[in-house]
């Protein structure tokens, strides 16, 4: 067994797998980890990552095609955003932005964001995507009091959302294992049902195209809005493709008829770009991707790479204005809103995304280079459909492709091959059983190409496992 070397990338003394392995159980508390079955196995224990790969504690190299968790857009050990991380720290560590106080990066990453976020000029600082949807809340609810229709506080949102952790962020997703812990969602938070491909199946047996299925999934969202009454709607939120539930590519048609339906009844549309955002599906966010106009935008993940905390709300001048004309003292801010360091990284980030062309480079080179490789999986004896968008994708498992039928959910087969893609030196994720991509934003088309091998060994693997 290797011993971990104390390096910069490791701090304290040097110490067997097994050694962090019992210390970790002993005394960290994981997010979303059955504690139990963590101890039985043992963490993986990931020390350094250089590009698209990251290395474990046993010495072994590791394809990450999730990114860290979608946010290592720029990959890993970019010095760029290291030296802005340590200049910023030996010039100014921290400094709040309270009391009529600001700090040089965050006025440039502000004005920076308003430059690439057509139709916005302002932002609000949180340190991370759940914290941003929080500020969205309040965000609007504020708005609608200002407008003088403080009755306007339902925010709708879709069943399978995940929108983050806290309290209100966790209600506003729409997950089903979060809700049944703790008592969520809080009240003024309801859901519709997502545009899944799954139900769009059903729609191709009633006859419907998949353009036909858009429009019927958006008008889930008109339907929702007249039940309750559109004077006490606030916002609708939403994902341009929904990540953490499975990579879930709307039909085109969906998102410019929620646009019309947001439109005709005024209420406000957040776009959450936690993952979709800085590139990831081929332009800077995911509501140009899909030709919507959202009035708010939440960002976090990929603003740093995640190379430092930082996330936020990018504020459309539709509430700005309000907010900046009437609202007098906004009650609501961070500790870190606007944190220097991660600012500073940020504009690093940012910088290096345009110097590289990520951006275009996933629109036009890597994305559809995916599109293609992916499509060659459709005839492997497990896969019952594949689903991509820039650097993003699913391969839907399936006990039978020719119907779609699929797992006894007991078989977790999701988790199977996920087993088998970390034997085979690749991070994949499953969402029940669909297999989940999106790697790096500076992967090549080669590495597309061994990516993709690894994925079809792991397939192969768990099919021989299912058989
Ligand atoms: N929104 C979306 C779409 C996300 O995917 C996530 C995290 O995965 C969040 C919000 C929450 O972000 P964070 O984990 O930084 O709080």
């Amino acid at each position: 067994m290797w011993r971990t070397e104390v390096s910069n990338q490791t701090p304290g003394t040097p110490r067997s797998t097994r050694e962090w392995q019992a210390a970790d159980s002993a005394h960290f508390l994981h997010p979303f980890t059955d504690h139990q079955a963590l101890a039985a196995k043992g963490a993986r224990v990931i020390t350094r990552g250089e590009g698209i790969y990251v290395w474990d504690s046993e010495g072994h190299r590791i394809l990450d095609a999730m990114s860290g968790l979608w946010c290592v857009n720029v990959g890993y050990g970019q010095p760029a955003l290291e030296d802005a991380a340590l200049r910023q720290m030996r010039t100014l560590p921290f400094y709040n932005a309270f009391f009529q106080t600001t700090t040089p990066p965050a006025v440039m990453l502000a004005e920076r964001l308003a430059g690439i976020a057509p139709g916005f000029k302002h932002v609000f600082f949180s340190s991370s995507g759940s914290e941003a949807n929080d500020t969205n809340i309040r965000l609007v609810r504020r708005y609608w009091d200002l407008m003088g229709q403080p009755q306007r506080q339902v925010i709708i949102s879709r069943r399978n959302a995940y929108h983050g952790s806290t309290l209100a962020a966790a209600s506003l997703g729409g997950m089903p294992a979060m809700h049944a812990q703790g008592g969520l969602p809080i009240p003024g938070i309801v859901h519709i049902e997502q545009p899944h491909d799954w139900a769009h199946r059903e729609g191709a047996a009633r006859g419907l195209t998949r353009d036909d299925f858009g429009r019927l999934a958006a008008s889930w969202l008109e339907d929702k809005i007249l039940e309750l009454g559109s004077e006490t709607v606030a916002a609708f939120i939403a994902e341009p493709v929904q990540g953490a539930g499975g990579v879930i590519v709307p039909a085109d048609t969906y998102w410019p008829e929620v646009q019309r339906i947001c439109e005709r009844h005024g209420v406000l549309l957040i776009s959450d770009e936690v993952i979709c955002g800085f590139g990831r599906t081929g332009q800077w966010w995911g509501s140009q991707t899909f030709g919507s106009r959202p009035d708010l935008m939440t960002f976090a993940k990929g603003i740093t790479s995640g190379y430092v905390p930082l996330g936020g709300v990018m504020v459309g001048e539709r509430v700005a204005q309000v907010l900046i004309e009437r609202g007098g003292e906004f009650e609501h801010g961070y500790t870190y809103s606007g944190h220097p360091v991660a600012c500073a990284v940020a504009l690093a980030n940012l910088d290096l995304i345009e110097q590289l062309g990520l951006v275009q480079r996933v629109r036009e080179d890597t994305g559809p280079w995916l599109a293609r490789q992916l499509a060659t999986l459709q005839d492997h004896p497990i896969v019952g459909g594949v689903q991509s968008c820039g650097l993003m994708a699913a391969v839907q498992l399936s006990r039978e492709p020719r119907t779609g039928a699929a797992f006894d959910p007991a078989h977790a087969i999701g988790m199977v091959c996920r087993r088998h893609c970390f034997d085979h030196g690749l991070v994949m994720r499953a969402v029940g059983d669909r297999m989940i991509v999106a790697p790096p934003l500076v992967i090549t088309r080669e590495q597309i190409d061994e990516m993709m091998g690894l994925v079809r060994q792991a397939l192969d693997r768990t099919w021989e496992e299912a058989r």
